[in-house]
């Protein structure tokens, strides 16, 4: 199983972001160049990015499955604020050549939100923002992440994220990631996960899914609500989501933990511990808060 967590990039960046996976016993991980809900990102120091390269050769960690995650305040969808659009625009354009500084291959993206816009001229200004930031000398892939529907989030469905895809020009540059919190919140029974993986592969193709975010959801299926759980603890349950991890036809897809902190412990080695042993952990909080 190819299974990590959200890190930190910090101050070591690509290597302080590949020490934090190897601590929680991951073979992949998922990090933000700089804090999630802004834009302000630091030069990339060439030597740490060596350095990170080679301690993930050395410990089992394959580049091609590690993912980078654009700040969730960009916004593709608002054309109406064109200001807001174009920086949106550039500033993933630039986002893409520091991930591909970094030797990663995969950026998540939200889709974005429709605001006081029709949904449908929202998806085409979606696909058009994609076709001005995406260039076929790209070596990264945008992720298009599928959305709990909070709000006036574009991605809630399976048809609006076709919509898009359907739009943009350069296809193999564009694929999907599947947030198992997001899809419960949006609709989707995890618990009837093939079914939904089934729908998926006829409309879209499944080998669009590059990444999945394995969450558990504190909230019921259709709530759309987007609050993550631990592992087990919540309303998609702990065999739904070793389902979905197992899955014989996503072997090859890294899965990435964005489950809550537990006060102030990151939960993300005792999760990944447990998956691994296919057996839920009914002592999870208790071993997290107690950080042995
Ligand atoms: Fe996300
Ligand atoms: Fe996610
Ligand atoms: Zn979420």
């Amino acid at each position: 199983m190819i299974l990590g967590s959200h890190v930190n990039f910090g101050t070591e960046q690509l290597l302080g972001a590949t020490k934090q996976a190897l601590s929680y016993g991951a073979n992949t991980f998922m990090f933000y160049t700089g804090a999630p809900q802004n834009t302000i990102r630091k030069s990339l120091d060439e030597s740490l990015t060596k350095e990170a390269q080679e301690l993930m050769q050395n410990n089992g960690i394959d580049i091609n499955n590690v993912i980078c995650h654009a700040p969730y305040i960009i916004n593709l969808a608002n054309k109406t604020k064109a200001e807001a659009w174009n920086f949106s625009i550039s500033f993933l354009k630039q986002e893409i050549k520091r991930v591909e500084a970094l030797g990663v291959r995969y950026i998540v993206v939200h889709p974005g939100n429709f605001l006081q816009m029709e949904v449908r001229d929202a998806l085409d200004a979606i696909a058009e923002a994609l076709n001005y930031i995406l260039s076929p000398s790209d070596s990264v892939m945008i992720l298009l992440e599928t959305m709990a529907g909070k709000g006036t989030e574009c991605g809630r469905n399976m048809a609006e994220v076709k919509y898009i895809l359907d739009h943009v020009t350069l296809k193999d540059k564009v694929g999907v990631c599947l947030d198992t919190c997001h899809l419960n919140d949006s609709g989707v029974d995890i618990a009837d996960f093939d079914n939904y993986l089934n729908d998926f592969d006829k409309l879209i193709g499944i080998a669009k899914i590059k990444c999945i975010h394995l969450n558990d959801s504190k909230n019921p299926c259709g709530s759309h609500k987007d609050r993550h759980e631990n592992i087990g603890l919540g309303t998609i349950g702990f065999a739904n989501l070793l389902h979905v991890l197992d899955h014989e036809k996503l072997k090859d897809v890294p899965k990435i933990l964005e489950t809550p902190y537990v006060g102030e412990y990151a939960p993300y080695k005792y999760e990944i511990a447990m998956l691994k042993s296919k057996e839920f952990n009914p002592h999870l909080l208790e071993d997290i808060q107690s950080n042995k």
